[in-house]
């Protein structure tokens, strides 16, 4: 199939050709001193036609794990081969990922400003350029993300699993876990469903770490759910199911204190289970952190110095429906 019959596809203002790869510096912002700030943006665009794919990171800057991941999803495809086109983002939050803060400079927190304005502040124009950029060339996408304050992340994908497309793209990711959740006010899978495409959120690890047992589920995730909307070839589905939850909820600390964690990410307890302890300065008292209901760890804080009410465990609660899946 030649250029020709293929239709126009602009990115960021660049038109790209059938079979091609640009590795754009989309102009994000002007720094007080008067330096601009780019945001790198590698399009793949493939010789046939094919649904349009965006893959975004970093959006919280210090969340790395998705940058690393888009790089090796980038390099095992090949323009010519592909069917459809790839827009990927590793850097979003290119500010926040130079100092390694979760935040823009202004302190806003870019996925809580979206669609955001080409007129607003710094959060609210970068909101609408990662949109305008990434998302509304596209068909459907995931946004990569860790997790924050010290948190570590089982591998896990988080979308609208009451939607047929969502849910199946879930599916095929095969993340050890797949948790339903609603749309956020503000993020960008939530403009992304708004602007009705089909967005799913990966969250794995944690901030200003590599995991390379996490990498690698996320990429060959990523590769999976390219070849289940038919950009690729060659890709063999996930061994086993997701877990599957409806819901999610922390487990907070009891008291102040020193936390000793049991429960390991990815562990199946039941209600009651003694998930760690909490104890004090002097080491006089002890106190039980127990899981409130059965389900799986799907995040943990790593983080040993605790208030009473920090969130320390995060459990993916079962629900009848997979209740000893
Ligand atoms: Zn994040």
């Amino acid at each position: 199939m030649t250029d020709s019959q293929l239709p126009d596809l602009a990115v960021a203002g660049e038109s790209i050709g059938a079979g091609e790869r640009r590795d754009l510096e989309v102009s994000a912002a002007r720094l007080p001193s008067g330096a601009m700030v780019a945001m790198p943006v590698t399009v793949l665009r493939g010789a046939e036609t094919g649904p349009g794919f965006w893959l975004t990171a970093a959006v919280h800057g210090d969340e790395i794990i998705g940058t690393e991941v888009i790089r090796q999803v980038i390099s095992r495809l090949d323009p010519v081969a592909l069917r459809g086109h790839v827009v990927a983002a590793p850097v979003v939050n290119v500010h926040g990922f130079a100092v390694g803060s979760r935040y823009l400079p202004d302190r806003r927190d870019l996925n809580r400003s979206f669609p955001g304005s080409s007129r607003g502040s710094l959060a609210s124009r970068l909101a609408r350029l990662v949109l305008d950029t990434c998302v509304e060339p596209c068909d459907l996408g995931i946004d990569l993300h860790t997790g924050s304050d010290n948190r570590t992340n089982l591998p896990q994908v988080r979308g609208d699993l009451d939607d047929a497309s969502t849910r199946d793209l879930a599916v095929v990711f095969g993340a050890p876990a797949m948790i339903h959740s609603g749309v956020r006010d503000g993020s960008l899978r939530g403009a992304a469903v708004r602007a009705g495409k089909t967005a799913l959120v990966f969250e794995g690890g944690e901030a200003l770490r590599f995991d390379e047992g996490v990498i690698d589920v996320a990429v060959a995730g990523v590769m999976r759910a390219l070849a289940h909307v038919g950009m690729i070839d060659g890709i063999t589905p996930a061994a086993d199911t997701p877990f599957e939850a409806q819901e999610s909820s922390w487990v907070r600390a009891p008291a102040s204190g020193l936390l000793r964690p049991r429960a390991a990410l990815g562990e199946r307890v039941v209600s009651g289970e003694v998930l760690g302890t909490v104890a004090d300065a002097f080491g006089g008292t002890e106190r039980p952190v127990r899981a409130r209901l059965p389900g799986l760890v799907i995040g943990r804080t790593e983080n040993p110095v605790v208030y009473r009410g920090d969130a320390l465990f995060h459990i993916a609660v079962v629900r009848a429906a997979t209740d000893g899946a």
